[in-house]
This record gives structure tokens, sequence and C-alpha cells, in this order.
């Protein structure tokens, strides 16, 4: 049955191998890699933390698509702090990347929630013993806030960017509107949490 299918089809089968492989190789490996790993973060996120300790929900202001140089545009939200402040996972997921480039300087990656990679950026240093591979929760801590990359010029801030993994590569989106409901929401339950035990113990 076999034989005689290769005997009849033999080319069209080979043929197809070899786009299949040229294509699979074609396709970085580590979005195939990410297609997989985000699948067990399908789940949008029920609540998400704001990235950077004491940052108040109110404060986020959304620079999304702001014109940067080399005609680039903004795609993420600065999260201004004082150096050192630590940054905070915003959602549970698993440390993805960490790494050095020219623009980021400091960054994580961090696969997460909502089938999303999550992007920490001009970190001035990284969490003590963060590996990749760690599974982190929202409110772990990453690093701290710094100005490497290319904002070197600028008072220290995270850049934090929010991508969705699909089948066809990465889409940015913008991190202020997600922030704003699910850690508003996030801080009221706290909140509450908080007034009960108080109440429990007047
Ligand atoms: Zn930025």
């Amino acid at each position: 049955m076999l034989r005689r299918l290769l005997r009849r089809r033999g080319k069209w089968l080979f043929a197809l191998m070899l786009v299949g492989v040229v294509t699979l190789s074609w396709w970085p490996l580590n979005h195939a890699e990410l297609l997989t790993g985000a699948w067990s973060y399908r789940h949008a996120p029920r609540a998400m933390v704001v990235p950077v300790e004491g940052l108040a929900t109110k404060s986020l202001v959304s620079t999304w698509h702001a014109p940067r140089s080399g005609g680039r545009r903004h795609e993420g939200a600065d999260l201004f702090a004082k150096k050192g402040t630590p940054v905070l996972s915003a959602v549970n997921g698993q440390v993805w990347r960490i790494g050095e480039d020219s623009l980021g300087g400091h960054v994580v990656w961090v696969l997460g929630e909502g089938r999303t990679l999550y992007y920490y950026a001009h970190l001035d240093g990284f969490a003590e013993g963060l590996e990749v591979g760690d599974h982190v929760k929202r409110g772990t801590t990453l690093g701290f806030v710094g100005n490497t990359g290319n904002a070197r010029t600028t008072p220290p801030h995270l850049h934090f960017g929010m991508y969705q993994v699909g089948w066809r590569g990465l889409r940015a989106v913008d991190p202020i509107p997600p922030l704003q409901r699910k850690a508003t929401a996030q801080r009221a339950k706290e909140g509450a949490t908080l007034q009960a035990r108080r109440r429990s113990r007047a």
C-alpha cells in the first residue's frame, strides 16, 4: 500500500516534505517554541499588577504609537520611577529570555497569561537568581528600574510592552488599558480583603 503510494505519488510526497522542511526552518524556531509555550497561558489574566512597585494605576499614561527615533512608533508604556525601584511581573508566567540589547538595555521577557509576551526593558539590573524558565507570579520581582539601552539620556523608567503570540507572529498591544482595568480591580480586591481583616480584628 505504502509502496504503491510512494511509487505513484513519490515525487509529490517528496516535494511536499521539502516544502515542509523549508517552511519549518524558515519559521523562527523560537516562534514554534513560543506557540507551544503560550498554550499553557491561553487564558486571559484575571488580574494584573502595575509592574513598578508603588506606582498608582491613576498615574499610568498611554504613549501608545507616539513617534520615536528612526521612524519607529512607541510600542509600549513608559512607567517612570526612581532608579532601583523593583520591577514586578504584571501577571503569572514563565521567564522566556533575560538579556541585553541596544534599544532595551537589560531586558526580561516573560511569557504569560493571555498568550502574551511581556517585555520589561531599561532595567538597571535583574532580580538575584532570576533565570530563564523560572515560573513567576503576578508581583514577583524581575529586576529594578533603570535607564539602560537607548534610555541612557532619559530619566529612569520601565518600558513595558505586551505582545500577543499568534500563529503568524507577535502583535504589539497597548498595555495601559488592560493594566488600568485589571490592576485597579486587583487593588480594589486587596483593599477589600485588608478592610475585612481589619474589621475582623476590631
Ligand atoms: Zn518606552
